[in-house]
């Protein structure tokens, strides 16, 4: 069977001989701890089911119309962008898609040419670079500074910019690093920018989701120049425990909005119509179990952290968004006979029993990703057997 050069260029993901190995031992009776989820280990908040439920059974079960997403849910977040994030858009800036990871899609296919230069820093999230490769364009890797929780300088971003630089993907709060960019430093970052004519996609999705009192600023905020240069994305997936919705937005400029939506016109035909009623009960509706969530993310932030630098070989900043936190454990390779962290996360898989995921899968082969969207019982149970394990 002869397959298309773009998806045999695609790379295989680093994770898939570690979560094939954790679903057979699994299958095989194992109580394997599990550190792999890219998503919250909540519910749905009940006010948004019982609004997507009405919305069934009121008859919104067409197309989406428009495919961009209905009136009321540009509305609703248009007024979240505003009241949340400081930023001014109107409907006409905005595309509602089949989740975040939709979003990201077509933005890069929107506006990424072969040949074209797409930073990416480093780590990054797993997509990223495989989307930017499916359109022709060149990834360029920005690797982050660990003393400095893995972030990348202006300075560094300045060197790393050419004539065919396109475009600067800048996600904050991270996935994996668990890092958020201060306010002041988003905006030296933005004066970067905004001197060259790069597009920024802006993945904005665990905004709400800081610790520590953490800071926040959305990179279109930073000045007139960059809102005109930004790209804005969000989503419900992460702040709502909405995973399996798939409701995913973007704010921008308009011709670049309108050129997603030619794509997303002959693709997916728009998100889903009474998803799109989740979504607006979602953003305008009682916040407080998004604070309940939140509360208890941090808790067991502060807890994994703790616990993870207690170990031998193990160095980790804290983290301050997002729900993962990404330890430097390259200092126990040696001892433990592996050179990378697919082995590493390997080993631990089959003696320790604990699944955790690759750095190499996000561009960073020193680090392996801890997601905390599991209880604190669980996090106790892998961290009891990871210290027998190394000590
Ligand atoms: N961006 C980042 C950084 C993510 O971690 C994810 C999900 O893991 C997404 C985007 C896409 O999320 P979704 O497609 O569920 O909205």
């Amino acid at each position: 069977m002869k397959l298309s050069d773009r998806v045999e260029a695609l790379a295989e993901s680093a994770t898939l001989a570690v979560t094939a190995k954790a679903a057979q031992l699994k299958a095989e009776g194992v109580d394997v701890v599990s550190f792999g989820a890219g998503e919250p280990d909540f519910d749905t908040p009940d006010n948004i089911k019982q609004a997507a439920i009405r919305a069934i059974n009121e008859g919104q079960t067409k197309y989406s119309k428009p495919a961009t997403g209905i009136a009321p849910v540009k509305a609703a977040i248009c007024e979240k962008l505003a009241r949340e994030n400081e930023l001014k858009y109107d409907p006409s800036q905005v595309i509602v898609t089949s989740g975040g990871k939709m979003a990201c899609y077509l933005a890069i296919q929107a506006l990424i040419n072969p040949g074209d230069e797409v930073i990416i820093p480093v780590p990054y999230w797993v997509s990223y670079p495989e989307m930017v490769k499916l359109a022709g364009g060149v990834p360029v890797f920005l690797e982050g500074d660990e003393n400095d929780s893995f972030k990348f300088s202006p300075a560094m971003l300045e060197k790393a910019i050419t004539p065919k630089t396109r475009m600067l993907i800048f996600n904050s709060p991270s996935n994996p690093g668990g890092f958020t960019y201060h306010p002041e430093e988003v905006d030296a970052i933005s004066k970067v920018v905004t001197n060259h004519d790069v597009v920024v996609l802006a993945d904005e999705i665990y905004d709400r989701l800081r610790y520590g009192g953490q800071g926040f600023k959305s990179f279109a905020a930073t000045s007139a120049k960059a809102y005109e240069q930004t790209l804005t994305l969000i989503g419900a997936s992460k702040t709502y425990s909405m995973t399996g919705w798939r409701a995913g937005y973007v704010a921008g400029p308009v011709p670049i909005i309108k050129a997603m939506a030619k794509l997303q016109s002959q693709s997916t035909s728009g998100a889903c119509t009474f998803v799109q009623h989740g979504l607006i009960e979602a953003l305008t509706g009682d916040q407080s179990e998004v604070e309940k969530m939140r509360v208890e993310f941090e808790k067991r932030a502060e807890h994994i952290h703790h616990r993870l630098t207690a170990l031998p070989g193990v160095s980790c900043n804290k983290p301050t968004g997002a729900f993962y936190v990404f330890p430097n454990v390259s200092r126990t390779y040696p001892k433990l006979g592996v050179s990378n962290s697919v082995e590493f996360s390997q080993v631990v898989l089959e003696k320790a029993h604990v699944a955790v995921v690759p750095g190499a899968a996000f561009g960073m082969d020193a680090c392996v990703r801890f997601s905390f969207a599991c209880s604190m019982e669980q996090i106790d149970k892998g961290l009891d057997r990871l210290a027998e394990f190394l000590i």
